[in-house]
């Protein structure tokens, strides 16, 4: 498949279809071969719902970094209860964890952003990259309006490191509308976003933001000029 092609001809092509529409469509015409990651934010609970509300074949996938928070694990575990649907897990590797953990200890990436992106790779990176070997399309709850990263992000791009197309649905939707979404069909949601959290990933390297701070600021709040980014979304457009 020609990813580049693929990309430009679905972003001039879907404008008109609903976000729903597009996924049937990318299951239609990617059987078996469409993905989609979640952590259980906002977004990805929109998505999930679509998916599992819809029957739409589309894989649903987890990583978990061992360093989760357990507000996430309720969350994960109250959707599958709601949908009566898997979602597959994928798991860093051991090896590499436990040498990373016994050389640097469990608190690595407060020392340096070298030791950060380090644990994202061998947590998030690495499986991620398993989980999408072999498929064609990456689905993602990314939001253009969530950092200055993600302002000019298109709805399909290129994923050049994991050869995939990656497809943001939710692009242009602002966090009031994905809220309102969720409040409405009364999907599970992550409790700390009710705390200020707007942004979750792992325990350690997440905290609840201000009224005015950047969606991202409670990422990796200790760093300066790092991106707040863990590499999951490095992609060219
Ligand atoms: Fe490690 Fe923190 Fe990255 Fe999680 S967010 S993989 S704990 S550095």
């Amino acid at each position: 498949m020609d990813l580049r092609k693929t990309a430009d001809q679905y972003n001039s092509q879907l404008t008109d279809k609903t976000s729903v529409e597009k996924l049937k469509f990318l299951a239609e015409q990617h059987p078996g071969k469409v993905v989609f990651t979640t952590s259980f934010g906002y977004e990805d609970q929109v998505i999930t719902d679509m998916i599992f509300d819809n029957d739409i074949d589309i894989k649903m996938i987890t990583l978990d970094t061992g360093r989760l928070f357990p507000e996430t694990y309720k969350v994960f575990r109250s959707t599958v209860e709601r949908y009566k649907k898997e979602i597959q897990v994928y798991f860093p590797p051991a090896d590499k964890v436990e040498e990373m953990v016994t050389r640097k200890g469990p608190f690595s990436f407060y020392e340096s952003l070298e030791n950060r992106k380090e644990c994202c790779f061998i947590r998030k990176v690495i499986p991620l990259k398993r989980a999408l070997s072999g498929n064609e399309i990456w689905i993602t709850g990314l939001r253009a309006s969530q950092s200055d990263n993600r302002s000019d992000m298109k709805e399909f791009e290129v994923d050049e490191g994991n050869n995939i197309v990656k497809c943001n649905p939710l692009k242009d939707w602002d966090l009031d509308k994905t809220i309102d979404y969720v409040k409405e069909k009364r999907i599970p949601y992550n409790v700390l976003h009710d705390k200020g959290f707007v942004s979750i990933g792992c325990q350690p390297c997440t905290r609840a933001i201000q009224p005015g701070e950047d969606f991202r600021a409670g990422r990796w709040w200790w760093e300066q000029g790092s991106g707040k980014e863990c590499g999951l979304h490095e992609v060219k457009k």
